[in-house]
């Protein structure tokens, strides 16, 4: 028989590498269940740290800081994919790290992603490794016009993007991009994007919560509507595609899988979060477990929560920009009975951050989407 599996029960320390909104609610999920959370990152008084027990401010190079949160937390998780593999490595030789090392090793860098995906055999976006500007030309004939740049590390919400139209582009797009390992991608002309939210146990179990549509702005998720209106091969593909890949990458925790959905009704994935993801925020409200607590149980070794969708729902995120030098109007946004206002405790609004987003629950995800926008456009109106 096989050895059963240490759970690490109610009353235990989660460690959080990363202390931003994604760590915040998954303190709120693990607090409620009873767990003390420790996050440790480079910042001070955090979206994290200010509902942690402990908030540790140091580099994620310290490894001696590192080693003191490890020894004091049963379980490391994170909520930030961009840790140096070192920081996870030192980490693992006091507690167990979930999802692995190798999970971060894979997600942190576009093309070790992309290249893991399609030896699966998974549908992925035509992608060329570029490392030259001959490798760009090269790339360019085979892929064509329009195609987009990506800085092949540390890119997220379109930062390090460019998308090319024409050739004489391709000087300024060099010298426009920092001088590392890039990749150059296909653009996709796509119907919409979805995503799908798995969750993998200790015991090979595996949860989802359903298709996600996301739609963004300025490359930055704007609004989520679930349940996502395509159909049930697509929903199933996309479904079975998540399965695949946390069983390939061996996740024990939460992966996104960020799909475009072609004119020609095919999936394919544009990137993957080994963590929550903001397209999940909706759980929090709509369903029966939220992705937070879910992260919670399966790195836990705890049975996985049920991820039943109790309304339809939407979420539009808060960016910094709607604060314009003046308070937003919650009241306004709180005169809709049933839209959900969270906000992250970050002190300095900047345009593009995400300070807090609104969950609407209705009767139909069109209904949610069309309340969400409306709740968000009284935030800006006169009080
Ligand atoms: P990313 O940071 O790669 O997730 O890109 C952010 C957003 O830019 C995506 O959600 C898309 O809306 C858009 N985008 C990125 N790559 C492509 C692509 N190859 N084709 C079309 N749109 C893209």
């Amino acid at each position: 028989m096989s050895q059963p599996f240490q759970q690490i029960l109610p009353g235990s320390a989660i460690g959080v590498l990363g202390s931003g909104q994604l760590g915040r609610m998954f303190a709120i999920a693990a607090r409620r269940m009873g767990y003390r959370v420790h996050t440790l990152s480079p910042e001070s008084d955090t979206p994290t740290g200010q509902v942690a027990d402990v908030e540790i401010t140091a580099p994620y190079q310290d490894l001696d800081a590192v080693r003191r949160f490890a020894q004091g937390v049963s379980v490391v998780t994170f909520e930030f994919e961009n840790v140096p593999a070192i920081t996870a490595q030192t980490a693992a030789e006091f507690a167990p790290v979930r999802p692995g090392g190798m999970v971060l090793h894979t997600t942190q860098n576009r093309l070790r992603e992309k290249s893991f995906l399609a030896t699966h055999g998974l549908p992925v976006t035509p992608f060329r490794r570029v490392e030259s500007p001959r490798d760009l030309r090269a790339a360019l004939d085979e892929l064509g016009f329009p195609a987009v740049l990506k800085t092949a590390g540390y890119g997220y919400d379109g930062k390090g993007q460019i998308k090319l139209t024409s050739p004489e582009q391709v000087a300024s797009a060099l010298a426009s991009v920092p001088q590392q390992e890039l990749v150059l991608e296909a653009f996709v002309d796509f119907q919409c994007e979805v995503s799908v939210i798995g969750a993998r146990g200790l015991d090979d179990s595996f949860a989802n919560w359903g298709v996600i549509e996301n739609s963004h702005r300025n490359h930055i998720l704007d609004v989520s509507v679930a349940p996502a209106s395509v159909d049930e091969r697509v929903a199933s593909q996309a479904i079975e595609i998540t399965r695949t890949v946390l069983e390939k990458l061996d996740v024990i925790g939460l992966l996104c899988v960020e799909f475009f959905l072609t004119k020609t009704g095919d999936l394919l994935i544009n990137e993957l979060a080994p963590r929550p993801h903001n397209s999940g925020h909706l759980t929090f409200d709509a369903c029966v477990t939220s992705q937070f607590e879910q992260q919670l149980r399966a790195v836990c070794g705890l049975p996985l929560g049920s991820t039943e969708m109790l309304r339809p729902a939407a979420m539009a995120n808060l960016l910094g920009c709607l604060w314009q030098n003046k308070e937003p109007n919650w009241r306004a946004a709180c005169s809709f009975p049933d839209v959900k206002l969270h906000l992250y405790g970050k002190l300095t609004p900047k345009a593009g951050r995400k300070m807090g987003h609104l969950t609407a629950l209705a009767d139909s995800p069109e209904r949610a989407s069309q309340q969400v926008r409306q709740a968000r456009a009284a935030l800006t109106h006169a009080p």
